[in-house]
């Protein structure tokens, strides 16, 4: 099927990156159209936790968070292995909400703003005919002015074009497992729980209404040396901090299976690639502890939709574009991701994650500064 549309921009991923620069974007008479693999609404993996700094932002996209009495997050209990607990205030703190929910309702956002949204659409390659983008998809040819990638943390597309980060041999900063499960549970409202084991470390947090999202992240080795099988690997490595156990064998699971990815990667990315500008994870990836990943996306789509705008209006040069973008994203984003990294290397290994809760532990200002490291303001 060939479409005889050109659209001002085709955004290839309709996740929170994709979604929010779409309905920006319809703030001016642009043809956007969003392709989205999948169909609304489905689960992701992801550990729900939205830090504030989106919330404002969030509104201004017509999105109204403070009508829907979602779980307000501002307590931070984090666990070694062998179960040493710390607790304390969030500094900036945040709310709990499923992307099920968000992700669907900002499509629909997207859609009244008048956003064309194509679901089950895959977008395969993306070539520049005669300085018209044709973006091939398992559903026919889309032709576009602008293509922006918001992709994700690893798609077809990245395969097709062989993006570094693809290539590289898995490591221990490559190649990681997320599971998802949502459960009813007795945990604290207003916490943010980050429980570690060996190669790993699980988030729980509640969501709208009485569910709670459990979300881990382990390495595919720790996965392997179990047979592949989740409950072996939940029951003999995460059970060995007593928080999990209690948190696993007390909480009624709501899906028979939980959700999972895998040949997750927090190498770095190029923020512009094939001439095209990448947002959210296909620009980076902040390691999930920090919880500001779907932030960064959200933040970033600003950034974009308003250079976007800028070179649509011709006021800017494509060059200009790409590099003001690159620019704005390194200024903004790259510390937060370099802080995540580090945080993430100690928090895989059971003796320096307890090591590094001794000693902070006796200094709250310590933990808040570093979390403070990982988060952006308003924007
Ligand atoms: C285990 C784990 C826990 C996390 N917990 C948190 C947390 O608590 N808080 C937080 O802020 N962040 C968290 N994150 C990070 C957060 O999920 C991401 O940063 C965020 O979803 C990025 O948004 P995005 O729009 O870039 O990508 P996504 O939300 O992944 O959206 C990408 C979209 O592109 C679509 N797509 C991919 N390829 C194609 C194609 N070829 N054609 C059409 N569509 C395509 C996908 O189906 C998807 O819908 C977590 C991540 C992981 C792995």
């Amino acid at each position: 099927m060939q479409q005889e549309t050109i659209y001002d921009v085709v955004i290839i991923g309709g996740g929170l990156a994709g979604l929010s620069l779409a309905i920006q974007l319809r703030r001016h008479p642009y043809k956007v159209l969003v392709l989205e693999k999948e169909q609304y609404p489905f689960h992701r993996v992801c550990g729900e936790y939205i830090s504030f700094e989106s919330w404002d932002f969030l509104e201004s996209l017509g999105y109204p968070l403070s009508e829907m009495n979602l779980p307000v997050i501002n307590h931070f209990i984090v666990t070694a292995p062998n179960g040493l607990k710390v607790e304390q205030l969030l500094p900036q703190g945040g709310f709990g909400i499923s992307r099920y929910k968000i992700d669907n309702e900002l499509a629909q956002l997207a859609r009244q703003a008048g956003a064309l949204v194509v679901e089950g659409v895959k977008a395969t390659d993306v070539v520049l005919v005669s300085n018209i983008n044709h973006i091939q998809t398992n559903q026919g040819l889309y032709k576009a002015k602008l293509v922006v990638g918001c992709f994700g943390k690893r798609s077809n597309m990245d395969v097709k074009w062989k993006r570094s980060f693809i290539n590289n041999k898995a490591t221990r900063l490559n190649n990681y497992i997320g599971v998802k499960y949502h459960v009813k549970t007795n945990q604290p409202q207003n916490a943010i729980a980050l429980h570690n084991f060996k190669d790993g470390y699980c988030g729980v947090s509640k969501v709208e209404g009485d569910e709670y999202c459990i979300c881990y992240l382990t390495t595919a080795a720790n996965l392997q040396a179990f047979g592949g099988s989740f409950k072996a690997m939940e029951e003999n490595l995460l059970y060995q901090n007593p928080h999990l156990k209690e948190l696993f064998t007390q909480s009624a699971f709501l899906w028979k299976e939980p959700i999972t990815i895998a040949q997750i990667s927090f190498q770095k990315k190029e923020m512009v690639y094939n001439n095209m500008l990448m947002l959210g994870d296909a620009a980076g990836m902040i390691a999930p502890l920090c919880g500001n990943g779907m932030s960064i996306a959200l933040h970033g789509s600003k950034i974009a939709a308003g250079l976007l705008h800028q070179y649509l209006q011709r006021k800017i040069t494509y060059n200009q574009l790409l590099y003001q973008y690159q620019q704005q994203w390194q200024q903004l984003f790259s510390r937060r991701l370099w802080v995540g990294r580090f945080i993430q290397r100690i928090f895989g290994k059971p003796f320096l994650t307890s090591i590094f809760l001794r000693l902070l532990k006796p200094f709250p200002p310590i933990i808040s500064f570093l979390i403070r490291q990982t988060h952006g303001k308003p924007f």
